[in-house]
């Protein structure tokens, strides 16, 4: 007992611990690079990481990847990893987003000590560096309208064409600039811009905007800035300010890394960290932009940002996937430096494997038949023994209660068995898990419909599990409840929300949308030891899959969520490769 406990507060630990048996990833590019400049002591022996979300939205999957890979290098460097907002929309920032984004963080099992930052935090000397700029010649504001900027820019096979603005004098970019902050200036009427090659071949090197005028308020600056730093300046400078080593980032800002590294060049920042793009994850059947998980949301498709078909961190913990099993997923899939896709069926065969470790084994009806065994005393109840779970002895065993009247699950049954079907029918024997052999001797239906309603049976009471009589076979070993001592219980069935493997690519989330990715069941029977569980508990349903305590649930009302089904649609995958 003594060593359950101890393993479920590890369970809870929010520190990976770097020797720890799930975090010895293997080598990638980017690992590569970190152990080549501490061995050649580029940065003093230091690793210093980040992981920058915009709050502008719920982590995602996607972004555990990123987190995994920041958080995990630094950790097996002795390094750090800073958490940064990076802040500098305040049109579409919120402060619920922050929150959340450190709940997610933390929940994965990461921590960033004292290393939480804003790059909101860096506004003021952001601004210094601009004006540093400005007094080079190397930035000026810019009176063209953001349509004029755009069409200005050329495209990837023309050049652009310079801005009529572009060769204000440096006391007039100055004077402009000062005016801009100091809110003389309507929204769109100027930017700040880099001076650097308007034909040059790479469209981020076009004198990119630094600055905008956005007269809005910010979630922790209020109203004290009317001008914003674009990402592009702001991140590198951020990094640089915050002495970063490894910029790790997704692979669609490679083309930005020239324009990271001019600015950090031009800026002479007394550090220069290295930008490395890697491949985002992609996942079949799932949509991972914040923009289009919000239209889900606004759009009604899914009940909020942590209904449990989301591939956001917030509804997969609801779902009940433990942060093990999104850090093994995230370790195995590695670090590419070309896009893929990955096959949700991995992700779940790896949420299979975690909890077929840790999840409790008990027994649910969730589409009950009632069943009497007519030769069972009336009045009766054994308490039988049932094994918690037969991969960990540790966790031990309960009673289930047995009595006359029981509820099996209505697929256990048919009346007219086609071939394979080994479970129960008139006249057939089966085992119920840690009980008896009962046999079917009479079926009773509704006379109208001719449904099924109950079923008769006979028990054996020499076979009682783990009794003389167990030679005694059948072919068939099924889950039941006993029907009064068993709770009431909602369960709900999750399919993936969409029924194609790249819904991205379709015209709109209508036409793709599955009809069925969600079935609530509203009948269903627990056994009795499942009274008051806490909202987030793992279970096995015996031949099920994995349910999770809802956090809708309460004592009164059991609410479960579908996990993940037993059935593991990767190891058939796997099979076939192997065997074709
Ligand atoms: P989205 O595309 O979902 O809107 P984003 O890139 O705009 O995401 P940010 O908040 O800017 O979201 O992301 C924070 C970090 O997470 C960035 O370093 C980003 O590269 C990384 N990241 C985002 N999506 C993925 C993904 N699918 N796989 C790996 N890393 C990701
Ligand atoms: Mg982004």
């Amino acid at each position: 007992m003594t060593m359950q406990k101890s393993m479920l507060a590890g369970h809870e630990d929010r520190t990976i611990q770097p020797t720890g048996p799930e975090v010895s990833p293997s080598s990638d590019f980017i690992r590569d690079i970190v152990a080549a400049d501490l061995k050649s002591n580029k940065h003093g022996g230091r690793v210093v990481t980040r992981f920058p979300p915009e709050p502008n939205g719920h982590l995602h999957i996607g972004h555990a990847k990123s987190i995994c890979l920041n958080f995990g290098i630094a950790l097996e460097n002795k390094g750090v990893c800073h958490l940064r907002f990076d802040d500098t929309n305040p049109t579409k920032e919120e402060v619920e987003y922050v929150e959340s984004i450190k709940e997610d963080v933390h929940w994965l099992g990461f921590d960033w000590s004292d290393k939480l930052f804003y790059a909101s935090d860096y506004f003021e000397q952001l601004y210094q560096y601009a004006v540093q700029l400005i007094k080079e010649g190397k930035a000026y504001v810019d009176g063209l309208s953001a349509d004029e900027v755009r069409e200005y820019r050329g495209t990837l096979t023309e050049p652009g064409k310079n801005s009529p603005y572009r060769n204000r004098l440096v006391e007039e970019n100055l004077d402009l600039f000062i005016r801009m902050r100091a809110g003389a200036f309507e929204e769109g009427t100027h930017t700040l811009r880099a001076k650097i090659d308007m034909a040059s071949p790479n469209v981020n090197m076009r004198d990119p905007v630094m600055y905008r005028i956005l007269k809005a308020h910010h979630h922790r600056t209020g109203d004290t800035w009317c001008i914003y730093p674009m990402y592009d300046f702001t991140h590198c400078v951020s990094d640089a300010i915050e002495g970063i080593t490894h910029s790790i980032c997704t692979l669609e800002f490679e083309d930005h890394r020239p324009l990271y590294d001019w600015f950090l060049d031009e800026l002479r920042t007394p550090c220069h960290p290295q930008q490395i793009e890697f491949a985002r994850l992609n996942l079949t059947y799932t949509v991972m932009s914040k923009r289009k998980l919000l239209a889900l949301v606004e759009g009604g498709d899914v009940h909020g940002w942590d209904d449990p078909r989301m591939p956001t961190i917030a509804g997969l913990r609801r779902r009940g996937v433990t942060p093990e099993a999104i850090r093994t997923f995230c370790e195995r899939i590695g670090v590419a430096k070309r896009n893929s896709t990955v096959d949700i069926a991995l992700l779940e065969h790896y949420i299979r494997e975690d909890l077929n470790k840790r999840a409790q084994r008990v027994m649910a009806v969730l589409r009950p038949l009632k069943v009497v065994i007519d030769n069972y005393p009336e009045g009766q109840v054994e308490e039988l023994d049932a094994i918690n779970n037969p991969e960990d002895p540790g966790m031990g065993t309960r009673k289930v209660p047995f009595s006359r009247v029981l509820y099996l699950e209505q697929d256990d049954f048919r009346e007219d068995p086609p071939k394979k079907f080994f479970r129960l029918a008139p006249g057939r024997e089966v085992r119920l898990r840690y009980a008896y052999i009962i046999k079917c001797v009479g079926v009773v239906k509704d006379e109208r419909t001719g449904e099924v309603v109950e079923l008769h049976c006979t028990y054996d009471p020499e076979t009682r599990s783990g009794g003389s009589a167990e030679g005694h076979k059948v072919k068939a070993t099924l889950h039941w409840v006993s029907a009064a001592h068993s709770l009431s219980a909602e369960v709900r069935l999750y399919d993936s929300l969409f029924t194609t493997p790249d819904p991205s690519e379709a015209k709109d989330f209508a036409s793709v949308l599955n009809p069925h990715s969600l079935e609530t069941l509203t009948t269903c029977r627990v056994e009795p030891s499942l009274a008051g569980v806490p909202s987030g508990s793992r279970y096995q349903f015996e031949r099920q899959g994995y349910f999770c305590v809802d956090p809708d649930s309460t004592p009164g009302a059991l609410v479960f969520n579908r996990t993940v089904s037993l059935r593991d649609a990767w190891a058939k995958i796997e099979k076939a490769q192997t065997t074709s």
